[in-house]
């Protein structure tokens, strides 16, 4: 049976979800941390919101993010270094989509002693490929709330429409077929090997990402509160 989380349980631990694009990393990141009413970190958002701000690293990140490629180490290490500082992290987050390279987990490594975390707990999302191209091309987000729909397999009650708030839903630009390929080749490159880099060190939970969005949450919870808080 799946543990329950009591009510005010911290998580007390730094949770990574590592997988390609369209494995579910938001989707479970946001669930984890809703239940332990922790900060979800995504990188990709945040980027996002520089983008839409027209910020100075918005507009350097943004062709790179319409392209497919990684934003460079140094944008996003600065990004996440200033995020970790803030006190709504003293008891613990999630990320998702970073560290995306090994360089960005290293850095994270170091950055997480310092902040007084042993060490990460990583949940792989492992998924075959083929099924990623449906997830990737039919997600739709909220433009209010974040929340995540999939016109094939999650979608809302009303087409384009979020149910938890009204707001609309959009199709992210980088989610169309000629960007998907590049995506995953950068996936395959880059970030990839932080699988084994993390089995390396002892700290990779695989998880099947193909079934259902609340078979791999169950999963995920059940691992997380398999080990002992990480502090
Ligand atoms: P997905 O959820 O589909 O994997 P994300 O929203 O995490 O995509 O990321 C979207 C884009 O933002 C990436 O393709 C990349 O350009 C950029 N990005 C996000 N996180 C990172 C990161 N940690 N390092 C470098 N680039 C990143
Ligand atoms: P990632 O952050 O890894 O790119 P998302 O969480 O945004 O992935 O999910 C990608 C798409 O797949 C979304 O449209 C989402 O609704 C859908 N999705 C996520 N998990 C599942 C699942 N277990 N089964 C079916 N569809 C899913």
């Amino acid at each position: 049976m799946t543990p329950d989380v009591r009510p005010h349980e911290k998580l007390n631990r730094v949770v990574i979800f590592l997988g390609p694009p369209g494995a579910g990393k938001g989707t479970q990141a946001k669930e984890l941390a809703r239940k332990f009413s922790a900060p979800h970190l995504s990188t990709g958002d945040m980027l996002r919101e520089h983008v839409a701000q027209g910020t100075s690293l918005g507009q350097r990140a943004q062709p790179i993010m319409g392209r497919g490629e990684l934003v460079p180490d140094s944008i996003v290490l600065r990004m996440v270094a200033e995020r970790i500082e803030r006190p709504d992290c003293s008891h613990g987050f999630v990320f998702d989509g970073f560290p995306r390279t090994v360089a960005q987990a290293k850095y994270l490594g170091e950055s997480l002693k310092q902040h007084g975390y042993k060490r990460p707990f990583v949940i792989h999302l492992a998924i075959d490929p083929s099924i990623l191209l449906r997830r990737l091309t039919g997600r739709r987000t909220c433009k209010v709330g974040g929340e995540i729909y999939n016109v094939y397999e999650r979608p809302p009650k009303v087409a384009g429409i979020c149910d938890a708030d009204g707001g609309e839903l959009v199709q992210r630009p980088d989610d169309r077929e000629e960007v998907i390929g590049p995506r995953l080749q950068a996936y395959e490159k880059q970030t990839a090997p932080l699988a084994a880099y993390y089995g390396r060190l002892g700290l990779l939970h695989v998880i099947d990402a193909a079934k259902s969005v609340e078979e791999v949450g169950q999963q995920v919870l059940q691992s997380v509160k398999s080990v002992r808080g990480a502090r």
